[in-house]
């Protein structure tokens, strides 16, 4: 069995940046928070977790364009990255670069399709853990084979609960492939995506176990409340929609960069940047 880690390496960077105090800066002032904070994370995962493989996954494009299509609002309402953020970026895949770790992402997509591809292809007899921050991912938890899992975080990018299928159907009530529907009914705030009016996470559970699809929930309104009923004929448009965008998508081409570890640069990246503690730390587990 080899056990591999799939990090959401644009979801935990951006987590990182505001689980750490901007203070931690490199020798020339430049904030060095997101990127200190994930190095000691992955090195505390590489420690606690001894995977055979830990591959660092980037969004390639964080509003992909057929999402974006299928629904205008799409992330939409985002907020711009904070300054220091987008070269913290750079570093770290200059960083990954020297450690030789695998990088990988999707032309054209999210870290999310990128990861949910590669758990598609994933070898039956892998144990695979997805770590991230982001809800989406529950979607490719599955008992398998293989088994895929997620390591979601609770608290800044240090502390993580584990999903396995189990504890998703205790979380939400409904299977792990039930969860694009699920959370296009109930909507996603943080995505834009406003749900149906009125809908609820209860309501939504409710309907997801009543209904083998969201299609066949449309196809009998005559059983809702008068009022859900009006909610849901008003949202078949937006539903529709969402069978485009709330998916991950599982067979994207993905792009994996795999480097050679170079002692060298890494002590002068440590240097430069002030990531001295963090590269020990991680080198110190990986050699482990
Ligand atoms: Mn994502
Ligand atoms: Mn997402």
């Amino acid at each position: 069995m080899a056990h591999r880690l799939l990090l959401d390496t644009s979801s935990l960077t951006y987590r990182a940046f505001f689980a750490l105090p901007t203070s931690i800066k490199a020798p020339d002032g430049r904030p060095i928070n997101a990127v200190h904070g994930y190095l000691d994370m992955t090195a505390q995962l590489v420690r606690d977790l001894k995977p055979d493989e830990v591959v660092h996954v980037f969004d390639h494009d964080w509003r992909p364009m057929p999402r974006v299509r299928a629904y205008a609002g799409y992330k939409s309402q985002r907020a711009p990255d904070p300054e220091e953020l987008p070269e913290q970026f750079d570093v770290l895949r200059e960083v990954l670069g020297a450690l030789g770790m695998p990088v990988a992402e999707a032309p054209g997509w999210e870290a999310d399709d990128a990861i949910a591809t590669m758990c598609a292809r994933a070898s039956a007899d892998d144990l695979v853990d997805v770590v991230t921050g982001d809800r989406d991912m529950f979607q490719v938890v599955c008992v398998g084979p293989p088994q895929v899992r997620v390591l979601f975080t609770v608290k800044g990018v240090s502390q993580l609960a584990t999903f396995d299928e189990d504890a998703v159907v205790a979380k939400y009530g409904i299977p792990p492939d039930r969860y694009a529907e699920f959370a296009a009914l109930r909507g996603d705030p943080s995505d834009g995506l406003p749900g149906v009016k009125g809908v609820g996470e209860k309501t939504a559970r409710t309907l997801i176990q009543a209904y083998d699809s969201i299609p066949a929930l449309l196809d009998d309104l005559g059983a809702q409340t008068p009022r859900l009923r009006a909610a849901l004929d008003d949202a078949r448009g937006y539903l529709a929609a969402m069978g485009d965008v709330v998916p991950v998508r599982t067979s994207v081409e993905v792009t994996v960069d795999r480097s050679t570890r170079d002692d060298e640069a890494l002590d002068a990246l440590g240097e430069q940047h002030r990531l001295s503690g963090p590269l020990r730390r991680l080198r110190e587990a990986l050699d482990a």
